[in-house]
């Protein structure tokens, strides 16, 4: 998230033309992030999107002059929608920042090793490797383990009250597992159409006479956010956790174990994550799970990267928009892939 780079230092004065398509650029892009976020209804494919998102920060890079603090590539999704009450969140929730190369990540590793080894020597980070659901992100509040709020993540800080919805998930308890919870818990997850249950869905719409939804996570945010809780009910929807917010009366010392502690609340923990030592095994990760990607209970979008340690997490902190301990490693987009193999067939 940080716009200024060192490396330019010399004049950056944009060219008319410049300034014109960075404008364009800034416009075209909170026009998809209304339609994605607020809408559930994206006009332009994540890829797509992602490289308008990508032009802007390379504008930005080179003419930090140009980049304000309300520009798109300085925000978390976007503006909740005012159909729904707004939730303060305890802790604010963040983005990811995305690497799109093994190269990207290589360089986000080393920096995130350099930095802890300057500020806790003698640390090697464990890390913790989970798939990048493609889900909508949701804060459950739990006081002493009752199930009070829901709230999706809007601009980070300020989310949408979907209590009443979150409340028809079968998966997602209303009553902790047990007893002793915390005062006051923020657990953190995505809410995901399972695939199978999203083609099943999917089928009896068309069969219907209605249009088929675009995908399992338009399908699941389109899900969360009806008005009518009857609605979501219908919908087949799972949650797996991936962090916590605020906690008091827990003190955990790291990530892994917290989900450890969530699922004996009887709270869903995703089966695919593992912990490892070394960046050839977080590729080794990446490159399994690739191959996989079809055969898993949700869709993904490729994978995330986070240290484990709690006290290193701290260490590493955040800046206005990411974690600096996590990163998403986003696999290629497969029209791409699928065009390049039917290239290189009539070579
Ligand atoms: P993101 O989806 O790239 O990453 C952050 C989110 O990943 C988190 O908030 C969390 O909800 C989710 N996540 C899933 N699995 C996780 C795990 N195991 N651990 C932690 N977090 C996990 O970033 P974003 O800011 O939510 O949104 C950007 C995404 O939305 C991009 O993929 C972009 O392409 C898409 N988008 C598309 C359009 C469009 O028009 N098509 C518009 C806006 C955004």
């Amino acid at each position: 998230g940080q716009v200024t780079t060192a490396q330019h230092t010399e004049a950056t004065d944009a060219s008319p033309e410049l300034r014109e398509e960075y404008a364009g650029l800034v416009e075209e892009v909170a026009r998809h992030q209304v339609a994605y976020h607020q809408k559930d209804a994206p006009l332009i494919s994540d890829a797509e999107y992602d490289q308008l998102i990508h032009r802007l920060r390379k504008i930005e890079a080179e003419h930090p002059e140009l980049a304000s603090a309300d520009s798109p590539t300085q925000q978390v999704g976007g503006t909740p929608s005012e159909a729904f009450s707004p939730v303060e969140h305890l802790r604010r929730m963040y983005s990811l920042e995305d690497l799109f190369s093994s190269s990207e990540l290589r360089t986000w590793y080393d920096r995130a090793v350099a930095s802890l080894e300057k500020q806790r020597p003698g640390e090697k980070p464990r890390w913790l490797v989970e798939l990048k659901i493609d889900g909508l992100a949701i804060s459950l509040l739990y006081r002493h383990g009752e199930l009070v709020r829901a709230a999706t993540r809007g601009d980070g800080t300020t989310g949408e009250d979907v209590t009443h919805n979150v409340r028809t998930i079968k998966d997602i308890p209303h009553h902790l597992v047990g007893d002793h919870h915390p005062e006051e818990l923020e657990v953190r997850g995505e809410i995901f159409m399972p695939s199978e249950a999203f083609n099943t869905f999917n089928q009896t719409l068309i069969d219907s006479g209605k249009p088929p939804l675009a995908n399992p996570r338009n399908a699941a945010a389109g899900s969360i956010r009806q008005k009518d809780p009857a609605k979501t009910a219908q919908r087949p929807l799972s949650m797996f956790v991936h962090g916590i917010g605020a906690r008091s009366g827990l003190e955990p010392t790291s990530q892994h174990q917290t989900y450890e502690t969530l699922e004996a609340w009887g709270l869903p923990v995703s089966p695919y994550t593992a912990i490892v030592e070394s960046f050839e095994e977080i590729q080794q990760y990446l490159d399994t799970y690739e191959q996989k990607r079809h055969d898993l209970i949700h869709e993904i979008d490729g994978v995330v990267i986070k240290v484990d340690d709690f006290a290193q997490q701290r260490s590493l902190g955040h800046t206005s928009r990411v974690p600096r301990w996590a990163a998403a490693y986003k696999y290629a987009p497969e029209e791409v892939t699928t065009r390049l193999l039917d290239i290189r067939e009539h070579v």
